[in-house]
């Protein structure tokens, strides 16, 4: 065990206890409150109650004041076996332990209800004067954690076993870590996370939104500043395809039924599917995947091994459904844009073609400015695989050999591949070190077979090429949430809607700004004059809340001196320079993406 896992373990021990000790608390606060369930989860635990009032954040100062008490206590956990009538005795008075019981009882369920193998033994840990209904572990003694690393978070609600038609419970959320220096960095990691909320970011720096009743949940509207932001990526994007030979596709947002059944999508994927239109008593669906008509455009004609490989490129709208309750910003939407393409290869050139796929995937996304990657190889899942197993073994190998030539730290993810192939996914890590997965390149056997497309080897003789479906920035949505929240909406120069604000200190600097304006124009920058009238400090705060990374200052000595006085959005002040050495160092900035 790495020491890494034992602090996870330690935390889990602690949190787990915490949610037993915190249950003791609001019981002798309610003495008639009624308790459900109360895991360990990331960062913390909870635990659900039906109390006969609700929570207010004064409960969980209290709460947490005579939980302190309790661990000062030191107690012991102690554990015991229970029949499940010895059980129902002891929890007499509690329906939802009860119920749980019951389900213990019958066995396939575990002690909060969710599915589980283990023969159904009852146990319950008792430290103090509570008793829980519980498998542990736990610490050995309460005097292990840390009084000052644990905080009660907050209140929700919650219904009974996650269903809407049983009662509605109040949860009370802690974050538990071993010391108080690990509570404050979460806490701090928290509030940082809060202020780069891209949804908070995306209405402040006006760059999208979202708007359920009207349009409709998880549909984007992309306004001018998102826009022009999104137009940038996408061209820079497509100068790169272009250059690495890919073309350019484009196809429409429905197809026919008969498409979707050949594909398979309508076996295997139609939950993700809308209900079809019908146009003329045919049944036509909103895409899902860009994939068959990429393989319609490759079918529509005879393909040498010459030709080969072909990479199909589009950025593709589709829509999947997602339920409501788990749309998030631009992070989990409805529909999307994905920057998709297929590659049709012949098999023996898989392992170059893997390379090329992640070493272009590597070089945009450093183009972003990210650098630090996670890679995820999924392997065969035993029970649901086309294709020969040899097709796998070979694929599994190509994959990770490019992995290694990349140099890239890779984990394996066993039987997570798709039925078709083995893939990669790449994950990025985020200013706040948080992981997002971006691109994937998969591998596939499936869907040249079911569209029984070939090419002509160099035998004379008609051969079935393989596939790569690569998403690589993943959808534009997703990858501007992202984006948003790693720079915390303090873009690089080059993606920037508004690159430099001239800020004239009096009206008789209008003009002069006027002119620097349009000549950093005309050099290709994107630059605004602020004209109001209002003063110079207010002015500078706007701008650094716009977060545009330069603000150009002018008064009576810049405009005699032909410069401006440069500040950057960070406050660092760099003083007048000649406006043809800012104007280089700005062109300089979008060229090198920084
Ligand atoms: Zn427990
Ligand atoms: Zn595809």
């Amino acid at each position: 065990m790495t020491s890494n896992q034992l602090a996870q373990d330690q935390l889990y021990k602690i949190r787990h206890s915490l949610a037993h000790v915190m249950a003791q608390a609001v019981l002798e606060m309610f003495p008639t409150g009624k308790i459900a369930i109360g895991p360990p989860i990331e960062d913390g635990f909870y635990y659900d109650f039906d109390l006969p009032r609700p929570l207010t954040p004064e409960d969980l100062t209290a709460l947490e004041k005579r939980m302190r008490e309790i661990l000062q206590g030191r107690h012991t956990f102690q554990r015991r076996e229970l029949s499940a009538a010895e059980a129902k005795t002891l929890f007499a008075g509690q329906p939802y332990k009860i119920e749980l019981i019951e389900g213990l009882e019958k066995g396939g369920v575990d002690e909060y209800g969710e599915p589980t193998d283990a023969p159904p033994v009852i146990s319950t840990y008792k430290h103090d004067t509570f008793e829980d209904l519980c498998k542990g572990p736990h610490v050995a003694n309460l005097g292990e954690i840390n009084p000052a690393a644990f905080k009660l978070m907050k209140i929700a609600g919650a219904y009974w076993r996650g269903d809407e038609k049983r009662p509605q419970l109040q949860r009370i959320y802690g974050t538990a870590w071993q010391t108080a220096e690990e509570l404050a960095d979460y806490l701090h990691r928290l509030e940082e996370a809060e202020k780069r909320d891209h949804r908070k970011l995306g209405k402040e720096l006006d760059l999208f939104s979202t708007e359920p009743d009207m349009l409709g949940g998880g549909l984007i509207l992309w306004h001018p500043n998102g826009g022009l932001m999104r137009h940038l990526a996408e061209e820079f994007c497509r100068k790169e395809h272009l250059a690495q030979g890919y073309d350019l596709v484009y196809s429409p947002h429905i197809g026919k039924s008969t498409l979707w059944q050949t594909s398979g999508h309508l076996t295997f994927y139609k939950e993700n599917m809308y209900a079809p239109l019908d146009i003329d008593g045919q049944e036509y669906y909103l895409k899902p995947m860009n994939c068959p008509f990429h393989i319609m455009i490759y079918q529509d004609k005879l393909r040498s091994y010459r030709d080969l490989p072909l990479r199909f490129a589009e950025w593709g709208t589709v829509y999947r459904y997602e339920r409501s309750g788990v749309l998030h910003g631009l992070l989990r939407v409805r529909g999307f844009t994905q920057d998709d393409a297929h590659h049709f290869v012949q098999p023996e050139k898989m392992p170059e073609e893997i390379d090329f796929a992640l070493n272009f995937c590597l070089r945009i996304l450093r183009s972003f400015g990210f650098t630090d990657f996670t890679a995820y190889l999924s392997t065969r899942p035993e029970s649901k695989a086309v294709g020969e197993l040899a097709d796998w073994h070979t694929a599994e190998a190509a994959l990770e050999a490019a992995l290694k030539r990349a140099n890239l730290p890779y984990e394996i993810d066993p039987g997570g591949g798709a039925f078709y192939g083995p893939k990669i996914d790449l994950k990025i890590n985020d200013a706040l070190g948080r992981e997002w997965q971006l691109s994937t390149i998969q591998f596939d056997f499936n869907l040249p077979e079911r569209f029984d497309i070939t090419y002509i080897g160099e035998d004379g003789q008609p051969h079935r090429p393989f596939m790569v479906h690569r998403a690589l920035l993943g959808s534009m949505e997703r990858f501007f949430g992202v984006l948003i929240e790693h720079y915390g909406g303090a873009f690089p120069v080059w993606l920037s809607p508004v690159q430099a604000v001239l800020i004239p200190i009096a009206d008789r600097h209008v003009a002069y700004c006027d002119d620097v304006a349009k000549r950093l124009k005309a050099a290709g920058l994107r630059v605004e004059v602020d004209a109001s009238s209002e003063r110079m400090g207010h002015k500078i705060r706007l701008a650094q809340k716009q977060k545009i990374p330069y603000m150009l200052v002018v008064g009576d000595k810049e405009q005699a001196a032909h410069q401006v006085a440069v500040r950057l959005r960070s406050g660092e002040d760099l003083g007048p320079l000649e406006v043809s050495v800012f104007e280089k160092m700005a062109l300089e900035a979008v060229v090198t993406k920084l």
